[in-house]
């Protein structure tokens, strides 16, 4: 079996959740696996529906624990994985996944590559490609483990409805918590999931204060339907939130627009942005290397492109 671990919060599934789910279905028709998908925790029910959609044949739900808990999600996947003599365990990238995924792979003594990008099937054996360096390289990793564990960066694999059995298998997870999330402060509510977001707009510290990411970034962001993203140089100044941070100790974002805005490009930032499909650059220097990896380079005041590029939008 390919097993997929669901992300789900309050009864949404997570995009990221929908591209593994797709992703795990073509490795299983490569493969001649069934696919099984494992969702757990509060609201968990009521996503089964939408991951039938994806082609699964067996989702396996549970209700239980109704908290985040890293060593229970571990346990009750590693369960599921060992009854059903999962192969290949897939995972979104969220930050949830990122954060117990690595206790799956000690339980099952299965190989993990977190953040790949592309995946093959050859001679019967699965081999991923991930960015590594920076983004300045790609790592192709073949697995000595009998299991194969992976987490997807977002945004990367496409979406692919098909059919599946869709067997619903209930089961539950018992046990203590060692640690449990007692409380989850969700901060901007109703805006764009930064790692979620199909366009991003990024300001760096060519932007010069707070204001100009509450007002005029947020605002086309907003017309955009885009979140809103930030250099380190930005975050370090105290002008947003760490949690709009993109690069290597920021967020990694692949969507597929990213406008940089006073961003110079230094290769920490392109770590976090350098897989978006296109990249459009203001810079009001010529030699920023941001230049190098965008799609579409403006060099002019962003003071002057952002207004005009707003007022145009609204036209539009
Ligand atoms: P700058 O490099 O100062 O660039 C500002 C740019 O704005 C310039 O290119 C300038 O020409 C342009 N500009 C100024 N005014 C205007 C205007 N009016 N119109 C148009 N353009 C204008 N950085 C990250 O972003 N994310 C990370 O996760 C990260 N992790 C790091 C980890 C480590 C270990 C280290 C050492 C560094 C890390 N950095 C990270 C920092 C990184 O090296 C850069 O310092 C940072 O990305 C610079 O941010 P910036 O491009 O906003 O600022």
């Amino acid at each position: 079996m390919i097993l997929v671990f669901a992300d789900q919060r309050d009864g949404n599934l997570k995009k990221a959740s929908k591209e593994a789910i797709s992703e795990g279905k073509r490795l299983g028709s490569a493969l001649s696996l069934p696919l099984g998908v494992v969702v757990l925790g509060k609201g968990a029910g009521s996503v089964v529906d939408e991951i039938k959609k994806y082609g699964a044949d067996k989702v396996f739900v549970s209700e239980t624990p109704d908290a985040y808990s890293p060593d229970l999600y571990a346990e009750g996947v590693a369960k599921v994985a060992k009854e059903n003599g999962a192969k290949i365990v897939v995972f979104p990238g969220t930050s949830m996944c990122v954060d117990f995924a690595p206790r799956v792979s000690a339980k099952l003594e299965a190989g993990l590559v977190t953040d790949i990008t592309a995946t093959e099937v050859k001679d019967g054996k699965l081999i991923v490609r991930k960015p590594v360096y920076s983004g300045k390289a790609i790592a192709t990793v073949e697995f000595k483990s009998d299991i194969a564990m992976v987490t997807l960066r977002p945004n990367v694999f496409e979406l692919a409805e098909s059919e599946g059995a869709g067997e619903v298998v209930e089961f539950s997870v018992e046990g203590e918590a060692k640690a449990k999330a007692v409380k989850v402060e969700m901060k901007e509510a109703g805006k764009v999931e930064l790692t979620e977001a199909t366009i991003i707009v990024s300001g760096g510290r060519g932007v010069k204060g707070p204001e100009y990411f509450q007002n005029e970034l947020q605002q086309l962001a907003d017309l955009l339907g885009a979140a809103v993203g930030a250099s380190r140089a930005a975050v370090d100044a105290g002008w947003i939130d760490h949690s709009h941070q993109v690069g290597q100790t920021g967020k990694v974002v692949s969507p597929k627009v990213y406008m940089a805005f006073g961003i110079s490009g230094a290769i920490q930032h392109l770590a976090g942005m350098g897989t978006s499909q296109y990249i459009i650059a203001v810079n009001k220097d010529p030699d920023a290397p941001i230049f190098n990896v965008a799609s579409l380079g403006v060099v002019a005041d962003l003071f002057k492109v952002v207004p005009a590029l707003i007022e145009e939008i609204k036209k539009a």
